[in-house]
């Protein structure tokens, strides 16, 4: 089956039977119009030009592919390559998003830029895009999740955005999500809802995904290059799923490789902390949209877990669920363990230290790699930078 044609969701924002606009009518209203804008800038070649500048020369990119040989040898299999997200300035794939995002916010003449943060990685990203296109920002954070990532709290004063603690409910993400759509609400004809990954609403999951494929549009041309052939494997780690989506898309025509979407499996299937949503939820909504989801029987979202913050969501881009169930893309999960374990490996072998998140696709590559050959190779998405999660690691192991 080809699936060139298949990444466009069809005019309802449905990929297959999930996605769509599970909203309130004037919200809908709303979306479509933004919908409408993105499909008319993104044709345009000044719109291009400035995120392609600012790509090349904001973010870095393109960012390398780095044969990491140590660990290859170390595991005694197929070669393990790494792109290299984790050197894009912010040190992740997020900015990807959050310039063509705010980009497009700034086209269509809002006035304030609006998300929720978790851990503060989304917040930090989109906190530094609208410094630089100057726009307003702000940001909603639980009051626990101020006080535990205050690094990132710090990044987001310093960058100028109005930062709302929340302190209703559980003070943690899932309140920061209520409180900045309430504020949102208020005015969503001049305000923008950033959000951070591959979900929500029609036009997002479709329009996130745009913003990160030039990962992997990147990376094939990269790996022909570097190697005179495709990979054999190509993985990610799937929270929401942009990371991974950004990396597949280029992949997808391909038959040849075996696409893999790795979830967080947290201290196992069959506990009730981990957040591997393709791997063991439910169809169902959430935020807006149709998608696979950890849901009880009443259908509302159930506290997931991960030892990643940023993987730590109970749903996931329709178009993952698409691909699940077309086949084309195999979903597994790692474990808190592994990912601690390939986090120290790829640390020790490397000299690179991944974010926790981007260390579940790397445990996934190790383990994978002992079954394949020498001359097979598996190209992974390195999504970000392990610095906010140092101070975990170091206490949780002892160091
Ligand atoms: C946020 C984040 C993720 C998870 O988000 P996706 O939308 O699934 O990509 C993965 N890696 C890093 C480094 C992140 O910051």
């Amino acid at each position: 089956m080809k699936f060139t044609s298949l990444p466009m969701p069809d005019e309802k924002g449905y990929f297959g039977e999930y996605g769509g606009q599970i909203i309130l009518p004037e919200l809908s209203s709303v979306m479509n119009e933004i919908a409408e804008a993105y499909l008319e800038i993104s044709q345009t070649k000044p719109f291009n030009k400035e995120l392609g500048d600012l790509y090349q020369h904001y973010v870095g990119r393109p960012s390398p592919i780095f044969y990491a040989k140590r660990l290859t040898a170390k595991m005694g299999g197929a070669k393990i390559f790494l792109k290299r997200e984790d050197l894009n300035h912010t040190g992740a794939h997020k900015i990807n998003h959050c310039l063509g995002e705010v980009l497009l916010a700034k086209h269509m003449g809002k006035t304030k830029v609006l998300a929720e943060t978790g851990a503060g990685q989304h917040g930090v990203a989109l906190a530094t895009v609208c410094a630089l296109l100057d726009i307003d920002c702000e940001i909603h954070m639980g009051e626990v999740d101020i006080k535990k990532e205050y690094p990132n709290v710090m990044k987001m004063k310093v960058l100028g955005c109005n930062l709302v603690s929340v302190s209703r409910g559980t003070k943690t993400l899932k309140d920061a999500v209520d409180s900045a759509f309430e504020e949102y609400l208020k005015d969503p004809v001049n305000y923008f809802y950033a959000i951070g990954s591959v979900v929500g609403p029609h036009p997002f999951p479709m329009m996130v995904r745009d913003f990160q494929k030039v990962v992997g549009e990147e990376a094939r041309q990269q790996f022909l290059y570097i190697q005179g052939k495709l990979p054999d494997v190509v993985a990610a780690c799937v929270g929401g799923g942009s990371n991974s989506i950004g990396l597949f898309t280029a992949f997808l025509d391909d038959e040849s490789v075996r696409i893999v979407g790795v979830e967080p499996a947290g201290k196992g299937l069959d506990t009730d902390e981990h957040a591997a949503t393709l791997t063991k939820g439910r169809k169902g909504s959430i935020h807006g949209y149709k998608c696979y989801n950890l849901q009880d029987d009443e259908g509302n979202p159930l506290p997931v877990y991960s030892i990643a913050s940023g993987l730590d969501y109970p749903g996931v881009g329709p178009q993952h669920c698409m691909l699940k169930d077309l086949g084309r893309v195999e979903y597994t999960s790692i474990d808190d363990d592994a990912c601690i374990d390939a986090f120290m490996a790829l640390s020790r072998t490397e000299g690179i230290i991944p974010a926790l998140e981007s260390a579940h696709a790397v445990a996934y590559a190790m383990q994978e790699a002992k079954k394949m050959s020498r001359d097979e190779s598996i190209l992974i998405n390195l999504s970000g930078r392990g610095d906010k999660d140092l101070d975990f690691v170091v206490s949780k192991l002892n160091l």
